[in-house]
């Protein structure tokens, strides 16, 4: 069993509409879809915008469904100035950019007795990136993809001092509001994971409007690439 997440409606819905043999349940308030994609049976689940709603989804998928590997699937602001809305990000690694214990001498985004930096698994960052290759094939002057640090806080980032801070305090390529949320539960239980993010934005103070023009379109790359890597992950 493979579990998929998205925060959204619209960074669900498309993968939705592609499953058979579907049983819908709700626990703790989130939707969760079970059923076949393609081949692979998986189970969809929304958990809604920021990391508390993305960890409890998390925990309630491993408890309740006992997944072998997970996979979250959304959009992010792009935190370089070369970045277009609608490039892919796989997140190699993520940071909680705003835990803050600075004040007992650790570095942002770190907490007592572990790593800032969360991994997301190996194996599942390559097969992204081939089904990356599969959905958009170099000459077809589609999205770029790059794989990196992305950071998670709850809060939507939109100007250009804080995005510049997190691109140099932690080295990120995007930022977002659940990933590390969803990567620190997985780690905890030992599931291997992916984030993948398409730009909806570039987390600048055009985001706010950025956002909500480029959402359903930006979904649509990353649909396409689910719909390679889900099928590979049979
Ligand atoms: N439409 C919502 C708010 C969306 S919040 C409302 O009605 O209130 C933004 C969502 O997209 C989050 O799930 C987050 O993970 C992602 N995201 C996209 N761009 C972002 C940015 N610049 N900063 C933080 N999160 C961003």
């Amino acid at each position: 069993m493979l579990a998929v997440v998205g925060a959204m409606d619209e960074e669900v819905k498309l993968l939705r509409a592609e499953m058979t043999g579907v049983s819908e349940d709700s626990h703790a308030g989130i939707l969760v879809a079970k059923g076949d994609y393609k081949g692979t049976q998986i189970v969809l689940a929304q958990c809604g915008i920021g990391k508390v709603n993305a960890a409890i989804c998390t925990q309630m998928l491993v408890n309740l469904y006992q997944p072998k590997s997970l996979v979250f699937s959304g959009v992010a602001g792009g935190l370089l100035p070369n970045m277009q809305v609608g490039d892919l990000v796989i997140a190699s690694h993520l940071i909680q950019f705003d835990i803050d214990l600075t004040a007992f001498g650790r570095r942002h985004g770190e907490l007592p007795d572990s790593d800032r930096m969360i991994q997301s698994d190996p194996k599942l960052i390559d097969k992204t990136a081939e089904a990356f290759d599969a959905a958009f094939p170099a000459d077809d002057g589609g999205p770029s993809v790059m794989i990196g640090t992305v950071v998670s806080g709850d809060r939507f980032v939109e100007d250009s001092k804080t995005l510049r801070w997190l691109q140099r305090e932690f080295g990120a390529l995007a930022t977002e509001m659940e990933g590390a949320a969803v990567g620190y539960t997985c780690q905890l239980n030992d599931l291997p994971f992916v984030v993948v993010r398409g730009l909806s934005d570039t987390a600048n103070e055009a985001a706010p409007g950025d956002f909500k023009s480029n959402l359903e379109t930006v979904c649509q790359n990353s649909f396409r690439l689910m719909d390679q890597l889900i099928p590979a992950l049979a």
